[in-house]
């Protein structure tokens, strides 16, 4: 692995699972400091740490803030700043999920999704851009989604979320242009993760399907490869955005979907 990102610092939020792990075990595989951030059991902590201390040679600082609510985040980003010297890259990765009809959405999901998988964002980028801008160096990457280009039923909350994130990604990357820092998104189509295979479960219990066919005729219905999108194709799209050659690349929402929003 070429060491791309050594002398980097990096704060991945939600990176004690799924996508965000991989990305924190990336970053430090090229010479990344990374700050861990997330919530979960303790085992499942405790080995995230234990992995990226084979990586780092260190252990990492982790964060336990709840992204719902802007003080932690503003809390988290301080420890990061403290902990790592300085934040050069700002993962923006913690999300959930949850599906309902419009009309009978509940209210408190709307108020939770809005706010960890898009207000948590804006909190985190505008606590950390100033040093960035100093620094003359910053990358901010957006894990948006597919839902952050096109809509599903049933995923209101999310899609409006996922759209934000996009939005704001694009204005941050215009008011950075001169600075050094880039914005950009990552727009995954369905990949496989604790929080993606939930959702192949409960198509099988809903619907009476086997587990093949939930997979391919339901959940990946607009995926056209018919195939989960794998974590470290995410985490290497991550990788580059950060590396030494993508300093033009800015405001974009970079698909990685199997095609889903080609058609
Ligand atoms: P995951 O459930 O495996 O991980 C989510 C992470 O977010 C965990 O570390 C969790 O602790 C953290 N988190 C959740 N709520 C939090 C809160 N209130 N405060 C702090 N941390 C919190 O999920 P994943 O599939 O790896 O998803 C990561 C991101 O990728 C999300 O933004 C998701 O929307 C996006 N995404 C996922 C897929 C997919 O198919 N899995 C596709 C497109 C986009």
């Amino acid at each position: 692995m070429e060491r791309t990102l050594q002398g980097r610092t990096a704060l991945v939020t939600g990176s004690t699972s799924g996508i965000g792990l991989g990305i924190a075990q990336a970053f430090a595989a090229a010479g990344a400091k990374v700050m861990l951030h997330g919530l979960g059991a303790p085992g499942q902590i405790d080995q995230a740490r234990a992995e990226l201390f084979k990586l780092m040679g260190e252990d990492a600082p982790y964060s336990p803030a709840d992204l719902s609510d802007p003080r932690e985040v503003r809390r988290m980003c301080a420890q990061a700043q403290a902990e790592l010297g300085r934040v050069d890259i700002l993962v923006n990765n913690a999300g959930i999920q949850f599906t309902a009809p419009v009309e009978e959405f509940p209210e408190e999901k709307w108020d939770a999704i809005i706010a960890i998988n898009l207000s948590s964002a804006f909190h985190a980028t505008r606590a950390l851009l100033p040093g960035m801008k100093e620094a003359g160096w910053g990358r901010v990457v957006n894990i948006a989604s597919a839902h952050g280009l096109v809509a599903s039923p049933n995923k209101v909350a999310y899609v409006a979320a996922k759209h934000g994130i996009v939005g704001m990604t694009k204005v941050v990357a215009l008011e950075t242009a001169r600075s050094g820092v880039t914005c950009n998104a990552i727009c995954p189509g369905f990949v496989r993760t604790p929080l993606a295979e939930k959702q192949v479960d409960a198509i099988m219990q809903a619907q009476g399907l086997d587990a093949e066919h939930a997979l391919t005729d339901v959940l990946l219905h607009s995926q056209p490869s018919k195939k989960w999108v794998e974590i470290e194709e995410v985490a290497q799209m991550a990788l580059y955005i950060c590396g030494p050659n993508s300093g033009s690349l800015t405001g974009a929402a970079l698909s990685v979907d199997g095609g889903w929003t080609a058609g």
